[in-house]
């Protein structure tokens, strides 16, 4: 019998705002991190790594609260963990006095998606397979039992995932095989941050064409001329037929978000990206009856608190593109029945990525989506932010503008020991020099 022994906590952060990478309307100085745990075991071949992601301060409260859930798995059994996900999921949710402080919102959430992301990897690796193929190949009614489907039975019941599963069997080799030869479609946000001049902009967007993307968002949300302005600059290299989003991340209340989206209309704008409160249901369907005659949809989710949150959004036909975030849902367990919602809505699902590691998680679940729940490819594009990939020891891979299958056992989710050690706060070895005047 494998016990786990410990775990281990690591506030780690990257000084990305030096470069300005990230900057949006709301978010100007984005300091990426994560709040990394490993579940270590007797058996020093088998651990499981998670995370989930921040800006920058408040990565230690996460870690605080990560502590307080992960703590309880210290002496249990390895093999009862990883073969009963969902208990482990409702013992963490059923802790009541930390329940009051979301009940699943906030860092107590974040933290719940970190320890789970960090008990799927350990499973996987158990399993000696990518978690994408461990959960594809899982028996539709063991994965169904490790989801969350409370607060959404008049939507989606437990039978009916199950059955929703167990009709995308039949197709499972052949879209594998078919993701084997052309990958999942992406797009990229790293041309357009807020914080990029002219000249940059139009550099990355010719980039990002040359490296086989058709997809491209930009930051918007400053004054109107800017982006005006930006808009014009992306659309006149990247040519007509590419598509092209803008992101407000939050920046407008409703009646100015309907305003200023329809006059940046004229660019051709696929989707308009969190244009306001990501709490606002209601909000986001005006928004929607107000741009959706121009043709642009409305998309959001990377704030999206918890399932109930996107149950909601498709009840009001408030949302065209479902954006899940793999570190802000509590991990597979409540991600797979926003997957499940969102097919039966007829809504693709676009993840949010980008930060540190949400790609090389979003790699994993992307192909779960293809593969077992949604079986389409069309319409749906994943976002991909080339950043902070080189950290980690199983990164996404991604060709001719579309995410590969990871082929390593896990869920993509450990960090180097090097990254670790360099970029710890606050005294990793690189943070201790910028402190010493090292670095300019
Ligand atoms: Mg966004």
């Amino acid at each position: 019998m494998e016990t786990i022994t410990s775990i281990e906590l690591v506030d780690l952060r990257f000084p990305t705002s030096e470069s300005s990478d990230g900057s949006d309307a709301v978010n100007k100085d984005a300091d990426y991190s994560a709040a990394y745990l490993r579940i270590v075991t007797d058996n020093d071949a088998l651990y499981g790594c998670g995370f989930t992601f921040t800006i920058g301060r408040g990565n230690d409260i996460c870690l605080e609260a990560v502590d307080a859930l992960a703590s309880r798995f210290i002496g249990r059994d390895v093999a009862s963990l990883c073969d009963e996900p969902g208990e482990a999921y409702r013992e963490l949710a059923a802790d009541s006095q930390l329940r009051w402080l979301g009940p699943d919102k906030g860092v107590v959430h974040l933290a719940r998606a970190a320890v789970m992301n960090a008990v799927w990897d350990l499973a996987a690796r158990r399993a000696g397979l990518p978690l994408w193929q461990l959960i594809c190949e899982m028996d539709p009614e063991a994965l169904v039992d490790s989801l969350d489907l409370s607060y959404l039975s008049e939507v989606l019941t437990a039978d009916e995932a199950v059955a929703m599963l167990r009709e995308q069997r039949s197709w499972r080799d052949e879209r594998i095989a078919e993701l084997r030869e052309c990958g999942f479609p992406c797009y990229t946000t790293s041309a357009g941050w807020l914080g990029y001049s002219d000249e940059k902009l139009e550099r990355l967007c010719r980039e990002a064409m040359q490296q086989g993307y058709r997809h491209i968002k930009l930051k918007v949300g400053a004054n109107p001329d800017d982006d005006e302005r930006r808009l014009g600059i992306a659309r006149s290299v990247i040519g007509p037929d590419t598509s092209l989003m803008i992101d407000a991340n939050q920046i407008w209340d409703v009646p100015e978000a309907i305003d200023r989206v329809r006059e940046l209309a004229h660019h051709r704008l696929l989707w308009i990206e969190e244009p306001t409160s990501p709490d606002d249901v209601l909000g986001h369907r005006a928004i929607a009856d107000g741009v959706r005659p121009e043709g642009i949809g409305v998309a959001t989710g990377e704030h999206g608190m918890n399932r109930v949150l996107f149950k909601q959004l498709l009840q009001a036909d408030a949302v065209d593109f479902v954006q899940i975030d793999s570190c802000r849902l509590a991990s597979i367990n409540e991600i797979i029945p926003v997957l499940l919602m969102a097919r039966k809505y007829g809504k693709p699902v676009c993840p949010h990525a980008g930060g540190v590691g949400l790609c090389e998680l979003v790699n994993h679940l992307v192909m779960i989506d293809y593969i077992a729940v949604s079986g389409q490819v069309e319409g749906r594009v994943a976002e991909f932010v080339d950043h902070l990939h080189e950290h980690f020891v199983d990164p996404c891979v991604v060709k001719d503008g579309a995410y590969t299958l990871p082929k390593a056992p896990g869920y993509s989710a450990e960090i180097k020991a090097e990254s670790l050690d360099a970029w710890s706060w606050p005294d990793g070895t690189e943070w201790t020099r910028r402190r010493h005047g090292e670095i300019a």
